[in-house]
Order: structure tokens, then C-alpha cells, then sequence
């Protein structure tokens, strides 16, 4: 077994260690990765994992016959640190987007607790790093989608006191002060009051996230921000004409500014003969969308569920291409040909995406260090990109917060 192997070796003398007990396909490769992936800080940005506390079949301390994330296969993939994601469709508003983001918030928190031999609630890079040093799991929260502050800037506060560490601007529609990328322009990027609460997020620590908006509320965001952004679960519309993803120009302003772009898994974001396939068939991703969420009358669980059967039922019927999870890998390598190792990090959007063949779980995640090192990546980027540059990104925004409540 590889994981009772690490403890006992490093890099090369894996290799040796294999061959002396009698091992005849010895990879250095394999081994080295191995040993780089389990003693780094592996973070992922963003899992819409929250969703499923509220269903009554999951239990996120087993091993669960679905979905993509739970701690026993977070350990077999060494995930060490998971940005559960606080979300609610985007057509609810105000006081029941505060409420429903607040019972999820309560839920992370709640299930953090219950596990707590495995798992720790972390607000800061120190937290995450001391909770690797336990051996426990970091559970960090972001908010997606701006809605759910319902346009009160002390809600706003509220969520970054109980832990909440990044808001995404807005999700598939557009909010009350930010434009969305999947919905019509209704404010020209940022309004005067988005870009006040971006300035509140910064004095408050909140990473500004920017996966989801418009163009324009990017390059607005970009402007008035203190700290570097992060785009939390977004990858390259170079490879993939998707919305969602960055333009290179994008990714490079995001960069020369500090920021990471953490790349989505999503098959529809990192394969564009899937995306057109899939365009074509569902007669469109967002009505789509918007004709399953009305019939699951916005219950997340049903909506889930709803897409997971839809798709299975395309791919039976061979109406969709198989995507390779090495896709995945040709999306950080061209952020990382663009921007730089120190711009690039991991956002799954485990259970709330549709994963490629071969990354069918977070215990896949090893596969990801293996082929970055057989590309050539040195060790030092590596563990960069599987966390380093989040946990740098967070201690950035927590400077520019102190900086700025100093004033
Ligand atoms: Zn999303």
C-alpha cells in the first residue's frame, strides 16, 4: 500500500526500499510524486459538498457510495484542506438568502464539530498549517454568490465572523450591485455600492472571489480590490470557450495583481467538444438549468440528483464524448505557461460538478501531483500549486486587513 509506504520513505529511497523488498516495477516517478503530494498542503477551493449535510442518506465522516467528497476519501487523496461552499440559487433574495446561507454556514459548522478528531474549523494559512501539523482536515467556508449578503453590508461582517473567508461576487445571475457572467449586463460590472462592499471585504479578510462575474465586474473588482483576487473555481477559455472560465488576458491581469486562479473540473469548462455537445443537446446549459431547478422547485438535493441522472442517461445513450481528468492538467499547465507557478491552484467544484473520467472523487487527487511531476514540474511548484499559493493568498488579504482596521 502506498499510503502505510510514505511514512516510512522519501523520494529515491522509495525506489530502493521497493527494489531490496522485492519489487519489480520500481517508479522513481510515482514514488517521488507520492511522496511530494501526501507532505504537502493540499487545498481545494471550492466543494459544493454543504448541499449534501442536508440530505438524510449522507454522512461526510463514512465513506459514501456517491458524490465526491467525504473525510475517508479526502484522506485517501490527501485533501487537506476543503473550502466548503455556502450557496443557494441566485433568484433568492434577502432576508431568506441570509436565513438559508446561515443554516448552511450553521450545517459546516455543526459537521465540523461532530468530526472533530478529523476535522478543524481554520480562518487563517496559520490555521491550515496547524491543522496539518495535527493531522486533521481544515474546513474553510466561501460564500457563492453575493445575494446572499441581501444587500446589507453588516451581513456581510456577520458571515466573516462566523468563518466564512471568501465571497464569490455573484453566481449564475446577477446580484443587486455585480454582474454575473451567465446573465444579462445590468450594471456595467461593479455598482458604487459592490465596489464598497469589495473595499469592506478586504478590511474584513474575505477573499473576492471572482469565478462567476462578468468580464467587466472582473476587471472592476481587479481595480478597486487591496488585496489580490481569486478566481475559486474557474479554468482557461483558451482550451474552453466557456463564460465561466478566464480569458489569457484575464489570467495574466489577475497574476500582475498577486491573484490565483484555482481551475474548475467541471467536463463543460475544461473540454469544449463536451461543452458544444452538451450545449446541443440539453438545448441549452443554462435553460437547462433554469427548467430543472423550477422543477425541483429549488430543493438542491433534487436538483443534484436531477443533473446526475440526466447526464448518465446522455452518456448511455453515447450522445456525450468522454472528457479525460488530463484535461485537468492541460488547463493549470497553460494558466502555468501564462501566469506563473506562484497564479494557479486547484478548485474542484467536487459535488456540484460533473467530473471527468479518472477523477470520479477527491481520492483521485494524487493522479494531478503525478503528472505535473512527469511534465517536468519541480517539487518547489509543485506544492504551490496543490496549496501553496491559497494558503499565501490568504495570509495577503489577512495583511491588508490588519492594514487597513489599523487606519
Ligand atoms: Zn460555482
Amino acid at each position: 500500500m502506498r499510503g502505510s509506504r510514505s511514512i516510512f520513505c522519501a523520494g529515491v529511497f522509495c525506489g530502493v526500499a521497493a527494489l531490496l523488498a522485492g519489487g519489480s516495477s520500481a517508479d522513481d516517478i510515482a514514488d517521488r510524486a507520492h511522496q511530494i503530494h501526501f507532505s504537502s498542503i493540499v487545498v481545494d477551493t471550492h466543494d459544493d459538498t454543504t448541499q449534501r449535510f442536508f440530505s438524510k442518506t449522507f454522512d461526510i465522516g463514512k465513506r459514501n457510495p456517491d458524490g465526491h467528497v467525504d473525510i475517508p476519501r479526502m484522506r485517501e487523496g490527501g485533501m487537506n484542506a476543503i473550502f466548503f461552499s455556502i450557496w443557494i440559487d441566485g433568484r433568492i433574495t434577502g432576508p431568506q438568502a441570509v436565513e438559508k446561507a446561515l443554516d448552511q454556514i450553521d450545517a459546516v459548522r455543526e459537521n465540523v464539530k461532530k468530526y472533530s478528531k478529523d476535522m478543524v474549523l481554520a480562518r487563517t494559512a496559520e490555521d491550515v498549517r496547524k491543522a496539518h501539523a495535527e493531522g486533521k482536515i481544515a474546513a474553510l467556508m466561501g460564500v457563492e454568490g453575493g445575494h446572499m449578503i441581501g444587500n446589507d453590508i453588516r451581513v456581510l461582517r456577520i458571515f466573516g465572523d462566523l468563518g466564512v473567508r471568501y465571497m464569490t461576487l455573484t453566481h449564475f445571475y446577477n446580484d443587486e450591485w455585480a454582474d454575473s457572467s451567465t446573465d444579462k449586463p445590468a450594471h456595467n460590472g461593479l455598482t458604487d455600492s459592490g465596489k464598497e462592499i469589495v473595499r469592506e471585504m478586504n478590511r474584513q479578510g474575505i477573499l473576492v472571489d471572482i469565478s462567476h462575474v462578468s468580464d467587466k465586474t472582473f476587471y472592476d473588482a481587479l481595480e478597486v480590490s487591496k488585496a489580490p483576487l481569486i478566481a475559486s473555481h474557474s479554468s482557461c477559455r483558451a482550451l474552453c470557450n466557456h463564460v465561466r472560465d478566464m480569458s489569457d488576458e484575464m489570467i495574466k491581469a489577475l497574476a500582475a495583481k498577486g491573484g490565483v486562479i484555482q481551475i474548475n473540473y467541471e467536463k463543460s469548462f475544461i473540454d469544449q467538444a463536451y461543452k458544444d455537445t452538451y450545449d446541443k443537446v440539453s438545448g441549452g446549459a443554462k435553460e437547462h438549468i433554469d427548467a430543472v431547478t423550477k422543477a425541483c422547485n429549488f430543493d438542491e438535493d433534487c436538483i443534484a440528483k436531477e443533473f446526475a441522472k440526466y447526464e448518465k442517461q446522455l452518456i448511455e445513450e453515447g450522445k456525450l464524448p468522454k472528457v479525460s481528468w488530463e484535461k485537468i492538467v492541460e488547463h493549470i499547465d497553460h494558466a502555468v505557461k501564462l501566469a506563473g507557478a506562484d497564479h494557479v491552484g486547484l478548485g474542484s467544484d467536487f459535488d456540484g460538478a460533473s467530473m471527468p473520467d479518472g477523477m470520479e472523487d477527491c481520492s483521485k487527487l494524487p493522479k494531478i501531483t503525478e503528472a505535473l511531476l512527469r511534465k517536468g514540474y519541480s517539487e518547489e511548484d509543485i506544492r504551490k500549486i496543490l496549496g501553496g499559493n491559497t494558503l499565501r493568498i490568504l495570509e495577503q488579504a489577512e495583511k491588508v486587513s490588519k492594514e487597513m482596521q489599523a487606519q
